[in-house]
């Protein structure tokens, strides 16, 4: 019998959850009742990252009043990325889906999902947006530039639009779960380890309930995190602009005693003097900021520390 767990990270969304329950009940007996023969078992683990409002409390009630539901609660917010990592740790099927809470990944391509797996020749079915109606132009904008870069400079293809709600058979899980690291890049990772995946593209839906969690601060700094995540490429701009700088200042010093010779000395140019020194400092300082991001990355995953912590579970037991 095949068992379909799905992880789903929640923050603050105790709007969200109970619509969202409905709906993914909905999916699991469409589902059940298409496969003639054998029975889907079915395992909603809900992650609860540290939220301030009732969430916790809801997935305490969904766990009661139905035994498919399970429940992880962090001790302080950890980020959606460790919220995945939790819940694919605690998966127990063979088949492991990743879904946000907010009904824009929507359950509906769930069957289509398992149904290409069954088939056995993909690993994976990820999906993405055709379009990204309802977002903010400048959230667009920032989105496309920062796959266009990141895909330039590294190996690992994170592909524009991907969402992170995908299918996963027990091998890519798996593998998933090896890489412990502390700075996490979802989108990344699963690029990383491979294996064949399928992509389904969708339209964009908008939140069926609160607010998105993800201010521009935040995506830029998640964005980083693609960046030193997946690339070393940057590390490489000091000795490229180093190797640059100096054929430019050789051909000027020939200029320059050329000219001096050709025309005299006149005591001149302490403005342009002035810029040059600006701008090689400016370079400079930016490849030691480069140096330092990376720096403070291997810094964090030296420390070993872990990627969540647990407050509270459905295997624990009662706490308040
Ligand atoms: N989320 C989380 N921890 C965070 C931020 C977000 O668990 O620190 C969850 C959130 O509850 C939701 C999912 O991640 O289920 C996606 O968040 P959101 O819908 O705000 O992002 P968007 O869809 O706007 O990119
Ligand atoms: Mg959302």
């Amino acid at each position: 019998m095949d068992k379909i767990s799905v992880v789903i990270p929640c923050w603050n969304e105790e709007e969200a959850l109970p619509i969202y329950y409905k709906e993914m009940n909905r999916v699991m007996e469409s589902m059940n009742q298409k496969t003639e023969k054998v029975a889907l078992d079915f395992e909603l683990i809900f992650v609860d990252d540290g939220s301030l409002d009732g969430t916790l409390r809801i997935m305490k009630e969904l766990n009661q009043k139905d035994t498919r539901c399970r429940y992880l609660s962090f001790s302080r917010n950890f980020g959606k990325e460790a919220a995945i990592y939790a819940g694919l740790k605690a998966a127990e099927g063979n088949y492991v889906a990743v879904m946000d809470v907010d009904l824009q990944d929507p359950p509906a391509l769930l069957p289509d999902m398992y149904h290409i797996l069954r088939e056995g020749y993909y690993d994976s079915v990820a999906t993405k947006r055709s379009t990204r109606t309802g977002e903010p132009r400048i959230r667009s904008f920032l989105s496309e530039r920062f796959y266009r870069f990141v895909n330039r400079i590294s190996k690992t293809e994170i592909v524009n639009g991907a969402r992170d709600y995908r299918l996963m058979n027990r091998k890519m899980v798996d593998a998933v779960l090896e890489m412990s690291e502390y700075n996490r890049f979802s989108k990344g990772i699963f690029g990383w380890v491979g294996f064949r995946t399928k992509w389904l593209e969708f339209e964009n839906v908008e939140r069926s309930a609160g607010e998105t969690k993800w201010s521009l601060k935040k995506l830029f700094c998640y964005s980083l995190e693609g960046i030193t995540g997946f690339s070393v490429a940057p590390l490489s701009l000091a000795a490229i602009v180093g190797v640059l700088f100096c054929g430019l200042s050789f051909l000027l010093i020939v200029v320059i005693i050329v000219r001096t010779l050709v025309w005299g000395d006149p005591v001149s140019g302490w403005p342009s003097l002035a810029c040059i020194i600006f701008m090689v400092s400016g370079v400079q300082l930016l490849c030691t900021g480069i140096v330092g991001q990376y720096l403070s990355k291997t810094y964090l995953e030296t420390k070993h520390r872990p990627i969540f912590i647990l407050r509270d579970s459905s295997e624990d037991g009662e706490r308040n």
